[in-house]
């Protein structure tokens, strides 16, 4: 037998040798053929052979150089039967040398395999789906070496192209999946929507396959990794904006991993294997994402996850022009598919136009959900891994209805009856919102001729205008704190003055409540440069921060008390805990009132102080509280969090993070009860408020005053007059207090009769 040749150069002159092979135009079954045959030659093995995973899960034979022929099509082998079995199992390597001896050999003998003793398996994975497994055997037991398993890998990687591609003429079935598949999950913004499928991590197209220079090649990943770490720097040191949600922490464990030569080593070598760079990123990224779906062990599971963004990461920084700006285009109605995604990069991609978003992770109480919600993008998330089957390209039909005629769910490459079902329901919901629409400028007035005052939330430019078409009668809830989380440099007090004017003069006469700055928490500020905190959102955060820095704080106010000059004032104090913190906020804005009247600059005409009632300590110390505040807000989205120890953006526990829960419902009751007590004017600002189901508890609560994300108003609005409150409120009441009281499947009920 020849020597064993392997190792860079083996693998260079194979790839240059699949690189032409690749350019002929043979009929599929015999380009296998001729592949195999060219991978045995070229890594001098006896046996190469390609097992096709088909739709039922077992690993069928197709293409064989070595065995006998006539088992090409009649060996198959089930999901964890034997060698083959054990790769396709493990989504890695498997080496062998006494493979007869190994206790999971499956000893097939229409093969003829029984002297082939040494035995090297690699799976081949396209997206994290195993679409088979390449095999080469020897008849000498020896022990591969690891080049030969990373060259037979980087094969697989080429094999996976031409099977998605050709799966059908070559085996008969299809191994890229195409019949529908359901993906159940939990519904962050309601909606529906039917569109293509847009991946966020980059897909690598198989044309971007091979280099022919690789000089150029290995050039344009160092250029990649160099931006990538400059990039990384930038951020730690302060330089660049931190997307919104992002933590410290996630950026110095990026820092350490593109640091790490193997991981470098690993990239290098598929380059100089023969790969393009954007290949020979994927080929890595693969290992890591078929890795990440076996991994048990959260911290190993973190750091696949953290690797697997620095490679998408990688991969951006390689095929985005530097010069372009702005993101690419998108096909009209796109779904976006994402294992996760920040704020700041979601309002990105609604500027590109989405019509959905489909997430792995992430909880209704977090501020992707409110920017979906502002947006009116239905958005699900479905659990880890849950996307792994979606390919970009993929028709979805994304069911984001809670209580409707489907549960929530995306319905990957639906059937032609699946799709007219969506559309049937798209069409009634939009003739509902339409006369809904028509209907926004009417009060809210109940049936039992209670009046609601239906506000607005917003925090980003384009909200604002919402006032206009929304038909809210204030905005209830202005976040100032986008301003700070989307610049790389705090904004000076003048730009801070002319945003807000800039706020107040399209709102024209409608009041506008200017929440002070709630930095901390999931919204992290790049150019605050703050300490690291274990546990940001019981950290130093909103209120507390603005007391600890009364420059920060004092700053926004002189902008506000500027800008709002001849005019009323509204300010709203964030995440207050106890009335003596309340009292320091007031005094540092009575300390801004006085220094502008003494500096000659214009006062507001009237100044009104409220404070956010979503701690739950604030709950308990209401009537201090309420006597210094002008009126009250509640946050229900920190307060639910905090009441039931459930973090608003982690859908793992998102059950527990319930509003309508008795004893959520309880507090609430407490607070209106109270604030009533104290002739303290109160209202609700959480974004559940602009839920069916929450808006009626909250009315039923006796809470007047809701203020609700844009696309939300009309229909709460709509809601308010044709409900009979005081009816509503008597059964309500009875049945929170009762011990096994059901206040969800009342209010279901009622929007049943309601709708
Ligand atoms: C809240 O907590 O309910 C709230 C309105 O504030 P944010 O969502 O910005 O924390
Ligand atoms: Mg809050």
């Amino acid at each position: 037998m020849s020597p064993h040749r392997t190792g860079l150069s083996g693998a260079r002159a194979l790839m240059a040798q699949l690189r032409r092979q690749m350019a002929e135009t043979d009929p599929a079954p015999e380009r296998l053929q001729s592949l195999v045959r060219l991978i045995a030659a070229s890594m001098v093995t006896d046996v190469c052979s390609i097992y096709a995973r088909g739709e039922d899960g077992a690993l069928v034979l197709i293409a064989t150089e070595g065995l006998k022929a006539e088992a090409v099509r009649q060996t198959r082998l089930r999901l964890g039967e034997g060698l083959v079995g054990l790769v396709a199992e493990r989504l890695e390597p498997v080496s062998v040398a006494d493979a007869p001896r190994h206790p999971r050999f499956s000893y097939r003998p229409e093969t003829g395999e029984e002297p082939y003793r040494s035995f090297l398996g690699v799976p081949i994975l396209r997206q994290a789906q195993c679409l088979g497994v390449l095999v080469v055997q020897n008849k000498v037991s020896k022990v591969y070496e690891e080049e030969d398993a990373e060259a037979l890998e980087t094969v697989a990687m080429l094999l996976a192209e031409i099977l998605a591609a050709d799966a059908a003429r070559l085996v008969g079935v299809s191994l890229t999946e195409t019949r529908p598949k359901v993906v159940r999950g939990d519904v962050v913004n309601s909606g529906l929507a039917l569109g293509v499928a847009v991946l966020h991590d980059p897909v690598v197209p198989a044309a971007r396959f091979f280099a022919a220079d690789a000089d150029a090649e290995r050039a344009r990943l160092r250029g990649a990794l160099t931006r990538l770490r400059g990039w990384i720097g930038d951020v730690l040191g302060g330089g660049a904006v931190l997307q919104a949600g992002a933590s410290r922490d996630v950026f110095e464990s990026y820092a350490l991993l593109a640091a790490d030569p193997s991981w470098e080593r690993r990239l290098q070598e598929a380059v100089d294997a023969g790969l393009s760079a954007e290949a020979a990123i994927d080929r890595v990224r693969g290992q890591h994402r078929a890795r990440l779906g076996a991994a048990r062990d959260p911290y190993l599971r973190e750091k696949l996850h953290d690797l697997e963004d620095l490679e998408n990461r990688l991969l951006r920084f390689l095929v985005e022009d530097p010069d372009a700006s702005g993101p690419a285009p998108l096909p009209p109605g796109a779904i976006l598919v994402a294992r996760s995604v920040g704020p700041a990069e979601l309002l990105d991609y609604a500027r590109a136009g989405i019509a959905g978003v489909v997430l792995e992770t992430g909880g209704s109480g977090g501020h992707v959900a409110i920017i979906a919600r502002a947006l009116d993008v239905p958005a699900l998330v479905c659990g880890e891994g849950s996307t792994a089957t979606i390919q970009a390209g993929d028709l979805l039909a994304l069911e984001a209805v809670v209580g409707g005629a489907i549960p929530p769910q995306v319905l990957v490459r639906p059937n032609a009856e699946q799709r007219a079902g969506l559309e049937a329901r798209m069409a009634s919901a939009n003739t509902a919102r339409e006369a809904v629409r028509r209907n926004r400028a009417a009060p809210a007035k109940s049936k039992d001729g209670k009046l609601v005052s239906v506000e607005l939330n917003a925090g980003l430019a384009f909200e604002v205008d919402q006032l206009q078409t929304s038909g809210a009668e204030a905005i209830g809830l202005f976040r100032t704190e986008f301003q700070f989380l989307m610049s790389a440099e705090l904004p000076r007090l003048s730009a801070q003055q002319a945003f807000y004017r800039d706020v107040m003069e399209r709102a024209g006469k409608l009041r506008v409540v200017f929440r002070t700055l709630d930095l901390g928490g999931d919204k992290f500020a790049a150019a605050l440069r703050l300490p690291k905190e274990a546990n940001p959102a019981l950290g130093l955060r909103s209120l507390r921060l603005a007391l600890a820095h009364p420059g920060l704080f004092r700053t926004q106010v002189r902008a506000l008390v500027r800008a709002a000059a001849g005019r009323e004032l509204s300010l709203l104090i964030p995440f207050v805990a106890t009335g003596d913190e309340f009292a320091q906020a007031r005094a540092l804005i009575d300390r801004e009132m006085a220094f502008s009247r003494s500096h000659g600059h214009g006062v507001p005409l009237a100044l009104r102080v409220g404070a956010m009632i979503e701690v739950p300590s604030a709950v308990f110390a209401l009537p201090e509280i309420a006597r210094q505040a002008d009126f009250l807000s509640v946050g229900t989205n920190d307060l639910v969090q905090h009441l039931f120890a459930a973090d608003r953006d982690n859908a793992e526990v998102s059950r527990r993070y319930d509003l309508l829960h008795p004893a959520a419902l309880r507090v609430m009751a407490q607070i209106e009860r109270e604030a009533a007590r104290a002739r303290t004017p109160v209202s609700v600002c959480g974004e559940a408020a602009g839920n069916p189901a929450e808006a009626l508890a909250l009315l039923a609560l006796g809470f007047r005053r809701l203020s609700v994300a844009g696309p939300r108003v009309a229909a709460v609005k709509a809601l308010v007059r044709d409900c009979d409150i005081a009816k509503l409120r008597r059964k309500f009441l009875h049945e929170i207090d009762r011990p096994d009281g059901q206040p969800r499947e009342i209010l279901l009920k009622m929007l049943g009769h309601t709708a």
